[in-house]
């Protein structure tokens, strides 16, 4: 090959693989048709999210209770008879809600233990979602998949459980109730749960285990999932994060395992009224339907003990393939790396190749690069958001533009690292500044078989890179197309998380992918290391990496579709007869300054009782509003009652309002012991005291305008300090305000309570009675009707 068309050749060559990687990695081109009746069909399955998804059904909306029936009658439909399981659960984390789970059974042959198919039907609160990713397409994935296995007469020895579960969205209460009580819990050996953290992308599988993960791993593998797209490391980062999925409850409470389903592309639309049938990918919806028809096979007649193992493997997928090793492995790999890189460093020596010096240089344009682009992204994107300050309103982290940011930033640090070597770096010695990248790699290895096993696989495309290096030293040649096929390995392991880290951690990790493209280069030194041009493909770099920075400023502004979220709330306090409007936004629009004003101030006051937000974000501006003639919640204490020095309390709030939510404060100082509400205790308690972090005990989501029954214990010297904040979705359709519709470039905030018509107050006994102290009837411990005591106190005085 003549040499000024090998770096040509050589950029065509890696473009071409890391489209293929892409284009090979989910099903791509998916038909509009039904298709035949024996196969999963993606226009189905749409069509069901479609139905699914006309409405938001949150938990207590009127939509839930239609989707509820519609889920029910698409099963019977299928000749599954279903169940509906009923009942309220107290997370850890205090969410009381009264779920409604829907369930199948499909009867297998011979059965040890049962495959459940799992996803949840409620769609986020607060944000008007209608729910098509999250989660209709898990549903929808479900119903198709199982009517084209019933279609097929497929045999199975195993039951098959389909749980369509509730109130996911608001703390995994409907998989709790299942876990925790129902019969058929103690009877699954393997769950399949489909999820989604946004709407398009490959869905990833995620193992959920509490032991080792090598039964999942080679079970896995043999259900011969067409488009596996997985790896270890990606499983040890889930882990560190607060994404907890239905299939936690079923690990942590229950201590059965499986797999999760979920795409996590286009975050910004998770949760938001942009979760809607438009902005679902049905290449997206495809590949989950691509997962469950082989799995649904394989694993209803698997033994499913077989899925429990201690130990761990790494594992990762190249296209249409999975591919595992033992844990055990990794350090042992790293040694003989480091060991074949010192002989091959002291024969390069002996045969006059190398020189410690030269090799010494090498370091100067990768650190040189690492640290420049490293910089250089990070103070960027944090530029950005000044030049931009409209990217701090999608609170999720990632952009609408977001995108085209990866590839402005990664061409970018592609540019000065070619602009560096082409500095620093000679064409004769790249095989002597191979070795800086080399020892890099290895040292990052070194580090992961301690700290991070699961990222073990990297070592694969070193021994490449070893490889080629020892044909050099062997030879004393560099071969071109030898360097071009052994670059792959490096293309399909490393090349992905370049991409994935920011759309999975938010934009804030650029730096990461920038440092990670300069890595990258590294390992393909050989590749790059002889272009004759250097200077010339990092200016075509640097041009190209402009475009797309121009790209993601023609894109920067709102529009339908891709939606400012804003927050508006109406705050009434009903001890001191005074009203607010209040927002989360730090950047005010055209609608929130409407009712804030111009010159809102900043909303401190009402920080002190802490809701709970996802991002810790709190109230940002107030305003003062008008009163309005809302409903207040009766508030009646059923028992009141000293024993010993234990006070006992039972207290039931009861809306005068459709309401959607209550949240209990608590004075921190107040220990509160045998807390139960509406009947029940907070899951895994372990000890009488009720655990809480800061002074929120509760957060009810009302079903039916069901009230509130709390019962629990103090010292009986705590003095009772407690607060409540009664919450109606229904600003903007309430009749007492006339709220103007949103412009269609905004949608409400997500993970928020929002569009809220809130009362505060203080929860208290009549004052009457807790004066009266001397009143012999309090002190002493037999009373026990508190409402009764309230009315013969006044009739005495
Ligand atoms: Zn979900």
């Amino acid at each position: 090959m003549k040499k000024e068309y090998y770096s040509i050749f050589a950029c065509l060559f890696v473009s071409i693989i890391l489209g293929l990687i892409y284009f090979t990695m989910i099903p791509q081109w998916t038909s509009d048709d039904e298709g035949l009746p024996t196969e999963f069909s993606t226009k189905r399955a749409l069509n069901q999210v479609e139905t699914i998804s006309k409405k938001p059904h949150y938990v207590g909306s009127k939509n839930h209770e239609v989707v509820t029936n519609y889920l029910v009658k698409e099963l019977n439909k299928l000749g599954l008879q279903t169940s509906i399981q009923e009942g309220y659960t107290l997370s850890d984390w205090g969410n009381l809600v009264q779920s409604k789970n829907i369930l199948a059974r499909i009867k297998g042959s011979n059965n040890s233990k049962a495959l459940l198919l799992l996803s949840h039907y409620d769609s986020a609160p607060h944000s008007y979602s209608p729910g098509a990713s999250d989660a209709g397409s898990g549903v929808a994935t479900i119903l198709e998949s199982v009517r084209a296995f019933l279609h097929n007469k497929s045999p199975h020895k195993n039951d098959i459980i389909i749980l369509f579960s509730d109130a996911e969205e608001l703390g995994l209460n409907g998989a709790a109730l299942f876990v925790t009580q129902h019969p058929w819990a103690k009877e699954v050996g393997l769950v399949l749960n489909f999820e989604a953290r946004g709407s398009s992308g490959p869905s990833y599988m995620l193992m959920e285990t509490n032991k080792g993960n090598a039964g999942l791993v080679k079970e896995f593998a043999a259900a011969k999932a067409t488009f596996p797209v997985s790896n270890s490391l990606m499983y040890s980062i889930y882990k560190m994060l607060p994404n907890d999925t239905d299939l936690t409850v079923f690990r942590e409470q229950g201590n059965i395992q499986g797999y999760n389903f979920a795409f996590i592309d286009g975050h910004y639309n998770y949760h938001t009224a942009q979760d809607d049938i438009n902005h679902l990918d049905k290449n997206t919806l495809a590949h989950q339907g691509s997962y469950l028809m082989p799995l649904l096979k394989y694993f209803s007649n698997a033994d499913l003990n077989m899925t429990q193992a201690s130990e761990d493997y790494v594992y990762f997928t190249i296209p249409y393939t999975f591919i595992s090793y033992p844990f055990s492995w990794v350090l042992p790999m790293v040694v003989l790396a480091l060991t074949l890189l010192i002989f091959l460093l002291f024969l390069g020596k002996a045969k006059r190749l190398l020189s410690f010096r030269e090799i010494g240089k090498g370091f100067i344009p990768l650190l040189g690069s690492l640290i420049t682009t490293g910089l250089i992204t990070f103070f960027g994107w944090k530029a950005l958001l000044i030049i931009y300050p409209q990217y701090n309103d999608l609170l999720n982290g990632f952009t609408y533009n977001g995108h085209a940011y990866i590839a402005a930033f990664v061409l970018l640090a592609l540019a000065i690292t070619l602009a560096f070597y082409n500095y620093f770096s000679a064409k004769k010695v790249t095989m002597n500044h191979y070795v800086a990248p080399l020892i890099i790699w290895i040292i990052i290895n070194g580090i992961v078989a301690f700290a991070l096993p699961g990222a073990g696989f990297l070592i694969i495309p070193v021994y490449f890179g070893l490889l080629l290096f020892a044909a050099f030293i062997i030879t004393q040649k560099s071969r071109k197309i030898l360097t071009l096929v052994f670059s792959v390995p490096a293309l399909l392991l490393i090349a992905p998380f370049i991409q994935m880290f920011p759309i999975g951690l938010g934009l804030k990790v650029l730096f990461g992918s920038a440092v990670l493209t300069v890595l990258t280069f590294g390992i393909l030194l050989p590749v790059f290391g002889p272009f004759a041009k250097k200077g010339i493909w990092s200016l075509v770099l640097f041009v190209l990496a402009i475009g797309f920075f121009a790209k993601a400023h023609s894109e920067s502004g709102y529009e339908y579709g891709k939606a400012k979220s804003n927050s508006l709330l109406y705050i009434y306090n009903a001890d001191t007869n005074q009203a607010n409007w209040t927002t989360y936004d730090t950047n005010l629009d055209s609608w929130t300054k409407g009712y804030l004003g111009k010159n809102p101030k900043k909303a401190t006051n009402l920080n002190d009782i802490p809701l709970f937000s996802k991002y810790n974000s709190g109230f940002t501006y107030a305003a003062k509003a008008p009163t309005k003639e809302i409903p207040k919640p009766s508030i009646t204490f059923l028992e009141d009652r000293i024993v010993g020095n234990q006070r006992y309390v039972k207290i039931k709030i009861s809306p005068n309002r459709n309401v959607n939510r209550y949240d209990i404060f608590a004075n921190e100082n107040m220990a509160i012991h045998n807390f139960k509400a509406n009947g029940v205790s907070t899951l895994g308690q372990k000890n009488s005291l009720y655990q809480r972090k800061g002074r929120k005990i509760l957060s009810y989501y009302v079903v039916g305008n069901a009230p509130l029954e709390m019962q629990f214990s103090v010292n009986s010297a705590t003095v009772l300090d407690l607060e409540l904040l009664e919450s109606s979705f229904d600003l903007l359709t309430n009749p007492l305000f006339q709220i103007t519709k949103r412009e269609n470039w905004m949608m409400p905030t997500p993970f928020v309570l929002n569009d809220a018509v809130v009362i505060r107050q203080k929860i208290k006994p009549s004052p009457v009675v807790v004066a009266n102290t001397l009143n012999p009837a309090v002190v002493n411990p037999v009373v026990k009707e508190r409402a009764a005591i309230v009315k013969d106190s006044l009739k005495v005085e």
